[in-house]
């Protein structure tokens, strides 16, 4: 059993929707704030897979990859050819990250003004901009 919280939500998520997570070269590399936003996005994309006619030939239509946090904001790479109106209701759910903490998932900004963009409550920029002026 790791601690690390990452791993352990892989570990979650693998469980929850098996059929559409790869095995290899999948990985979350995003804040525990915001890992209610990544399992909800799966959930609509999942909730698609099971009322798919075909699954063999849904599955062979997609592919998601990494999960990751870029300029502040949570990202997804896959690929899909399915139904792009589908897919849009999975990114509305991914743009909850521009206001949701990515350390704590409480209500957060956007903030420009740090060596990153980061999506923060004020409580964890605050000790972002300490650590900025460290360095
Ligand atoms: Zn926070």
């Amino acid at each position: 059993m790791s601690n690390d919280p990452q791993i352990e939500f892989v570990e979650h998520i693998k469980e929850l929707f098996p059929e559409i997570i790869n095995e290899k070269g999948f990985s979350i590399e995003v804040g525990p704030g915001w890992f209610h936003i990544v399992e909800e996005f799966i959930g609509e994309i999942y909730s698609q897979y099971r009322a798919s006619a075909n699954k063999a030939e849904w599955l062979s239509e997609f592919e998601i990859n990494s999960i990751k946090e870029k300029f502040g904001r949570l990202r997804v790479q896959f690929w899909a050819t399915q139904d792009t109106e589908q897919i849009r209701a999975g990114y509305k759910i991914l743009n909850k990250s521009i206001v949701t903490c990515e350390k704590c998932g409480r209500p957060g900004v956007l903030r420009s003004d740090l060596l990153w963009h980061k999506t923060l409550c004020d409580e964890h920029y605050e000790f972002a901009k300490v650590d900025f002026l460290r360095m």
